[in-house]
């Protein structure tokens, strides 16, 4: 086992209904690295992510984070890591601080980030709103907020721009780049769009119909392709 890796998969394989749609994902993410997991709909990115963050049981393989096995020690890992998985689910009627402090209580936490968790992702002034009046892009940043504020090592991140505007993805761009730098954090973050990714990743991973066909790192590709990722993939 290598000691940097944060997420590390061996030939993760999930059939759903005698289809295999994920067929044995090998993925290697570094301590401290930005992880781009990049592939058209339906490729496989959300059900991976499943798989390691314990919604999903493999198939077939095996798959560690932080050294942990996803299915023997997922107790352990779950307060290590923070999720976005698909559309998020609040309690609607709640303030989003409240949406935040029953996240704390369930992961055993005390609730003294929360103020500064709703600032850091631009919602100081929302924390008492009912989450019911929240527009998309307050939810997805009330998402980025829950899952970071009881200070996971590991970020499993599922398209979570979407529904920000182009300034909103910019902040958030922004924002995890800092993360990393200031707190270690390792994130593993997919999209379909390859502009969004190339900007923000150190490695990306690209999947195509449940595999993985190329873990390729940016600065290799900013190397070699100065225009950038289009043109590595075009060659
Ligand atoms: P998107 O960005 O559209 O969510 P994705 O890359 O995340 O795409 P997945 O959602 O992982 O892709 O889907 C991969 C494949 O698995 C698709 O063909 C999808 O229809 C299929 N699939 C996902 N979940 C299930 C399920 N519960 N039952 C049957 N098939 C499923």
């Amino acid at each position: 086992m290598n000691k940097n890796l944060v997420v590390e998969t061996d030939n993760l394989t999930k059939t759903f209904l005698g289809k295999e749609v994920i067929k044995g994902c090998n993925m290697h993410v570094e301590t401290g690295m930005i992880y781009g997991f990049l592939g058209a709909n339906g490729a496989g990115k959300t059900t991976v992510f499943k798989m390691l963050s314990g919604l999903l049981t493999p198939t077939m393989g095996k798959a560690r984070i932080l050294g942990m096995d996803i299915i023997s020690q997922r107790g352990g890992i779950l307060s290590e890591i923070g999720t976005i998985i698909e559309t998020p689910i609040f309690y609607e009627h709640l303030s989003a601080t409240e949406n935040l402090e029953i996240h704390l209580a369930y992961m055993g936490k005390d609730n003294s980030d929360i103020v500064s968790a709703l600032a850091k992702v631009g919602l100081n002034d929302t924390g008492s709103q009912p989450v019911s009046t929240f527009s998309l892009g307050m939810r997805q940043r009330l998402a980025i907020a829950r899952a970071i504020i009881h200070k996971p090592k590991l970020l499993i991140l599922d398209e979570p721009i979407n529904g920000l505007d182009p300034i909103g993805i910019r902040e958030m761009r922004d924002f995890f780049i800092e993360l990393v730098k200031t707190q270690g954090v390792t994130i593993l973050i997919s999209s379909h769009i390859l502009s969004e990714i190339e900007h923000l990743a150190d490695i990306i991973g690209v999947i195509v119909n449940g595999t993985i066909v190329s873990e390729v790192s940016m600065t290799k590709v900013k190397a070699e392709y100065p225009s950038g990722l289009e043109a590595y993939f075009m060659d």
